[in-house]
């Protein structure tokens, strides 16, 4: 029966809180991608500086800035010095692969 209840109430704005930054470069304006049809379980947000998303669900480890792993964390000088993603190829171009 929660299954039920949830969907009856499927669509409506999450109470989930939105997070203030990008855990990984710490970029304001995320993009809220999906929201979990079940209310207040989940939402799915993507920052639209470095592409990083995550569920709200996650443990801190990845989902806030202050705990996200000083390795990993970036800055905007750290995006705008990156060197470019390589394309993928048309499949016919890769070598043994029909
Ligand atoms: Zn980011």
């Amino acid at each position: 029966m929660a299954e039920r209840a949830g969907a009856e109430r499927a669509g409506a704005e999450p109470t989930v809180p939105d997070p203030a930054e990008c855990p990984r470069c710490a970029a304001p304006g995320l993009a809220r991608l999906a929201v979990s049809p079940v209310p207040d379980a989940w939402v799915v947000w993507a920052c639209r500086r470095c592409s990083y998303s995550w569920r709200s669900s996650e443990p801190p480890l990845n989902s806030s800035r202050a705990h996200y792993p000083g390795q990993f964390r970036l800055v905007a000088s750290d995006i705008d010095s990156a060197s470019e993603v390589p394309a993928v190829p048309e499949r016919s171009q890769l070598p043994g692969i029909l």
